[in-house]
């Protein structure tokens, strides 16, 4: 065997070493520091709020250290599949919705972190406005998920779910996602932005570029699924 071909040899060899010694990249894991709805935007915002839907004492703690305006809901059984526990009825979190919102506390949570440090600061910066309020299309509907061929419950069947329509800005400007997704420039961009920042705070994001049963809202939830489509 030739020097030539010792190294080739060599060389395969370590590459099947690192390929064996290779690990899948580390799945974040929620610190176990304290934790406020006031704190900014991190990499571990969006575990630590998934973990509240473990946790209902600190979910409801969180709403109220934020002065929250929400009220209790009681839990609710309706039929094989649907219905809710630790729900809150919520006016705005903080920014007001254009109807009250019935959802999960971990989903309030996430709506509350997604409003402070992404939808508001977007505003400013594409619109140099202020949201006046948020317009949404439902959250507790006793439903299947729309494209599960399965039976498969939505997370819209335990209230763990919102579908944003749009924003109504400080200068009664209305911004909405089926409009403005494809719009003009600044609502182009705000649009995106408030999608994506939404990956930081809830479990499934969809909007628009998912499918077309999203072109006119953006769904939100703090199920199991994680993706940002
Ligand atoms: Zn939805």
């Amino acid at each position: 065997m030739g020097n030539r071909m010792r190294h080739v040899l060599a060389l395969v060899f370590l590459m099947m070493l690192s390929s064996c010694t290779a690990r899948p990249p580390e799945l974040p894991t929620a610190p176990s520091g304290p934790f406020s709805l006031s704190d900014p935007l991190t990499r571990s915002t969006a575990v630590r709020l998934a973990a509240l839907s473990r946790d209902p004492g600190l979910c409801r703690a969180l709403l109220w250290e934020v002065r929250e305006r929400f009220t209790e809901v009681p839990n609710s059984r309706a039929g094989p599949y649907c219905g809710f526990t630790q729900a809150v009825e919520v006016t705005g979190t903080p920014i007001p919705y254009t109807r009250n919102a019935k959802v999960t506390c971990p989903v309030a949570a996430a709506l509350h972190v997604w409003q402070k440090e992404v939808v508001i600061p977007a505003a400013r910066r594409h619109f140099g406005r202020e949201v006046a309020a948020i317009n949404h299309y439902g959250t507790y509907s006793c439903r299947l998920r729309n494209s599960s061929r399965g039976k498969v419950p939505s997370e819209h069947a335990s209230a763990n779910a919102i579908d944003i329509a749009g924003f109504r800005l400080s200068d009664d400007r209305n911004v909405t996602v089926l409009q403005g997704w494809n719009g003009d420039r600044d609502e182009r961009a705000f649009l995106r932005e408030v999608h994506q920042g939404a990956c930081h705070t809830f479990q499934l994001v969809l909007g628009p570029d998912a499918d077309a049963a999203h072109a006119n809202h953006f769904h939100f939830d703090m199920g199991e699924w994680v993706a940002c489509q």
